[in-house]
């Protein structure tokens, strides 16, 4: 019996999405030489789900100024779209269909050379092996190599409780991002969504876009909707900057003063909210652990609709709804949805004291935006890794245990939306393109001589 030893590559990354396309790019530039293959999984959407739409209306919620995949490049996207002959203006909100034409053109241009490769399977398990690490695909090939990089990207859709009885009926749709049933739309005269967050403007623009003209109800606990973006602001002196702190109370009650002292600078809260984001990890280390449990509980719908803001053409397609009464936002918590023929029926109670109100509509979206949990993630690769110890979760299981540079073990490491449990935001191109760049330093630094 002859027995083929599997194929050995220098770096695997799990993952073709923003993070995995500029961690191999950035690799490149370090060395090289490296022989890099980024695994990405045919089940999923390939660039990633923020930018697998085709919705012209999906806009990025990043100025395009701020979208460059490089840190020390700050103006590579505005100038590969001039490139293409067009005239993106770097204040500008770009549609994020857009951005993975970026991307496309950035990992076509790495895997030119032949020494980057894209293998198109999902990776199911890593384990050990006598020279790194081995990848185990669905279909059972291996490959082995020094160092492996997980980006893999945020998880699916959180599911609803409320929901349990009627997740297959055909009115209700579990995963927002999968492609909307034009047909169900056409007859329907009432949408409702669950949440009212970024994932819940996006069903509203695509309902738009497909030339629905019913009317929209957003049910979420406190009714709160995410901001819109102002670029006219001025950003803070760092003394205006709140300190990090131990107790929540306190790190509020310095953001709320710093709010207000941001008038008199002729600015507002945002730059409050941009002047932190940047330490936001040191913010959230410093928390306490009963700060960081009353964090996740209770202020967490507050942070993230100041922090995911609006480009303020949304902002105001989504005003002109509400003047015409087609948009709605319905605050209170969520009694049951039950079925009724072809339609759903929905109870909240909008008080704790008070009557609940009961909503008939013809489709519902899921858009309470991904699971928070690392352990509930349906995904094999996930399991086996937990099952197996070779990574752990943090206290809360929002992410992946690691060190500061991603380190989970020796050659082994996260990128990306895993990173979140040690840092809090590790969501968006301005946090994520650091990360690739500084880790591909230490993963070039911590190659064998031959390929150094
Ligand atoms: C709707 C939406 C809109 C957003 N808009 C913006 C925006 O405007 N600006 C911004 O900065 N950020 C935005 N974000 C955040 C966005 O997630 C990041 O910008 C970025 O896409 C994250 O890239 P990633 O590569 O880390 O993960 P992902 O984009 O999720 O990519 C993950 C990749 O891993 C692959 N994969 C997963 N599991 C496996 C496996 N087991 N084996 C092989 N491959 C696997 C997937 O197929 C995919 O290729 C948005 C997010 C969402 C959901």
């Amino acid at each position: 019996m002859s027995y083929l030893m599997p194929e050995a590559v220098d770096v695997i990354i799990v993952g073709g999405g923003f993070s995995g396309i500029t961690l191999a790019f950035n690799l490149t530039k370090c060395n090289p030489d490296l022989e890099i293959v980024i695994a990405r999984s045919p089940k999923g959407p390939r660039f990633g789900v923020a930018y697998e739409t085709d919705f012209e209306a999906h806009l990025l919620n990043v100025p395009a100024k701020g979208m460059s995949a490089f840190p020390d490049l700050p103006h590579d996207f505005v100038e590969w779209a001039h490139q293409q002959g067009l005239p993106l203006e770097p204040n500008s909100f770009a549609p994020r269909k857009l951005y993975r034409q970026y991307l496309e053109d950035l990992l076509k241009e790495i895997t030119a050379g032949g020494k980057v490769r894209l293998v198109e399977k999902e990776v199911t398990n890593v384990t050990k092996s006598p020279k790194g690490w081995q990848v185990e695909f669905s279909d059972g090939t291996l490959m082995s190599a020094s160092q492996i990089t997980l980006a893999f990207g945020g998880f699916p859709p959180a599911h609803v409780p409320e929901t349990r009885s009627v997740t297959r009926h055909p009115a209700f749709v579990e995963n927002p991002w999968t492609e909307i049933d034009r047909c169900r739309l056409a007859y329907a005269e009432k949408v409702a969504i669950i949440g009212a967050g970024l994932t819940a403007i996006d069903v509203i623009l695509s309902c738009e876009n497909l030339g629905f003209e019913g009317t929209y109800t957003l049910h979420s606990r406190r009714g709160l909707m995410a901001q819109v973006h102002d670029l006219s602001i001025q950003p803070l002196p760092a003394e205006s900057i709140p300190q990090p702190n131990a107790s929540i109370r306190q790190l509020l009650k310095s953001v709320r003063k710093a709010a207000e002292q941001s008038l008199s600078f002729g600015s507002n809260w945002r730059a409050v909210i941009d002047g932190m984001r940047p330490r936001m990890s040191t913010y959230w280390q410093t928390l306490s652990p009963e700060s960081k449990r009353r964090f996740l509980s209770h202020v967490r719908p507050f942070w993230e609709v100041h922090r995911h803001r609006l480009a303020p053409e949304i902002h105001s397609k989504l005003q002109a709804l509400i003047k015409d009464s087609r948009l709605t936002v319905q605050a209170g918590k969520l009694l049951s949805i039950s079925s009724d023929r072809d339609r759903l029926v929905i109870r909240q109670q909008p008080n704790a004291d008070g009557p609940s109100v009961v909503q008939s509509v013809d489709l519902l979206f899921n858009c309470t935006g991904p699971t928070s949990n690392v352990r509930s993630w349906p995904s094999p690769l996930i399991q086996n890794l937990l099952a197996a110890g070779t990574i752990e979760t943090d206290s809360y299981d929002r992410g992946i245990n690691c060190d500061s540079d991603g380190k989970v073990q020796e050659g082994l490491y996260v990128l990306g939306h895993p990173r979140r449990g040690m840092l809090w935001e590790s969501t968006a191109v301005p946090e994520l393109r650091v990360q690739s760049s500084n880790l591909s330093r230490v993963i070039a630094q911590s190659m064998p001589e031959r390929v150094r």
